[in-house]
């Protein structure tokens, strides 16, 4: 394993100050798969008030658990002692986070197997759980037995899903029966944590792995308690948020609004997954136009830069070939919509002698006029248009634009 020489030279550091030192976790797991690592962990024997006292530029970033972050010129390091968590009220909080003397028990608390081995630049892999064998037979196992290791931190059994999800593993036997009969405990773990690691599962390469999680009445607090059709997820593009609209979409026998809304909420994700998520459900329930202007109509409730989205949901969802309608898309793309889209103004109508009140109604005949001539968006041509409201408003009565 190549460890980039900021990360090096934290783990000298804390040596030649004494302590033990690896780089542990996701960056030895991805390095062993040959993928470049996003961020490197390192696990010390130092306390964490020593830590703090041997870099010059630290954050404290969890100091109850023991965390602080080396601010290096490459990158940011997270710096934790070794821990030993033995004992769980709820499932969610450590009681209190006891220090170990030894990398083995550090690695022993740590969820799975394959994130659950350290690297050392002169002692090389310590590997005590068998994580490398795991990454090459590529299932996710739990550290030790499942179902204490699942009780004392119920979040672990998505985490499961997540990385199996992501690198495309199996899940071992014995760790898949105890996700089974725990998934319930997930009830336990707050929102936000469960959505961001739900959010991971789905962008994955296996997200119909999510189903595990809702069969089994992981996600029943958020009203979610069996789905249909899974292995449609994966045809999505892998985007968390699509496939959370899919996810919802094969869940749900109530789709309306105010259901989706109250879904998403207990979910805790921020307003604009939220409205995205809506838009895209709202896009899935619609009778798809079928001519330019009819389309851009629809623009002020669904706007134009989501239509790629639903449309690639609907194919996948609804089984549609929407052809047509993509090339109607293209074509229209750029054309005006609004009435902030005219090359005219209010104040130039005002200019013309019309009062308030007739403002609103002209530039909205305008409107409705470009959406079926699009060419007509020059200042001229709308003045023109303007200038004889009377005609152009009979034309949009008599639907003969
Ligand atoms: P990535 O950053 O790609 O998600 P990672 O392995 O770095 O992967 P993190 O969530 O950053 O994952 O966690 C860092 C390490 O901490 C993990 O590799 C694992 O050893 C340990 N860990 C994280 N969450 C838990 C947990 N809930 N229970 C036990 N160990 C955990
Ligand atoms: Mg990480």
């Amino acid at each position: 394993m190549i460890l980039p020489n900021d990360v090096l030279n934290i783990i000298e550091n804390l040596e030649s100050a004494g302590y033990e030192t690896w780089a542990v976790g996701g960056c030895v797991r991805d390095s062993l798969l040959g993928l470049t690592p996003k961020d490197y962990d390192v696990a010390t024997s130092c306390p964490f008030a020593v830590t703090n006292t041997l870099f010059p530029r630290t954050v404290k970033t969890g100091e109850a658990y023991g965390t602080i972050t080396v601010l290096t010129p490459s990158i940011p390091v997270e710096v934790t002692s070794f821990r030993l968590e033995s004992h769980y009220a709820d499932s969610r909080h450590p009681e209190n986070v006891l220090l170990a003397h030894d990398i083995i028990t550090d690695l022993s608390r740590r969820d799975l197997t394959i994130n659950a081995m350290a690297w050392h630049p002169k002692r090389g892999l310590c590997d005590p759980f068998g994580g490398k064998a795991d990454l090459q037979k590529r299932v996710t196992r739990a550290v030790g037995d499942p179902n204490i290791r699942f009780k004392e931190d119920a979040l672990r059994i998505l985490r499961c899903l997540r990385f199996a999800s992501e690198l495309d593993f199996d899940i071992e036997i014995n760790t898949l029966e105890s996700i089974k009969n725990l998934a319930p405990t997930l009830k336990n773990i707050s929102a936000e944590r469960i959505s961001c690691e739900l959010g991971r599962l789905l962008a994955g390469v296996r997200p119909q792995l999510c189903a595990l999680a809702i069969e089994y009445g992981g996600l029943a607090d958020f009203g979610l308690e069996h789905i249909k059709q899974p292995d449609l997820l994966c045809r999505i593009p892998d985007s968390a948020t699509l496939r959370l609209a899919g996810l919802l979409w094969l869940s749900l026998d109530d789709k309306s609004a105010s259901k989706i809304q109250s879904i998403l909420r207990r979910m805790r994700l921020d307003n604009r997954t939220i409205h995205k998520v809506k838009s895209l459900l709202s896009g899935l329930d619609i009778t798809l136009p079928t001519d330019a202007a009819a389309l851009k109509r629809k623009f002020s409730i669904l706007k134009p830069e989501i239509w790629g989205d639903i449309l690639s949901l609907r194919s996948v969802l609804l089984n549609e070939d929407n052809e047509e309608i993509y090339q109607l898309l293209s074509k229209i793309s750029g054309q005006p919509w609004n009435r902030s889209m005219l090359d005219i103004s209010g104040d130039d109508l005002h200019d013309m002698g019309y009062d308030n009140r007739m403002v609103g109604e002209v530039l909205q005949a305008l409107t409705e006029l470009v959406l079926y001539h699009p060419e007509l968006n020059t200042k001229d041509a709308l003045l023109n248009q303007a200038k004889d409201y009377n005609s152009l408003k009979d034309k949009i009565s008599e639907g003969h634009l």
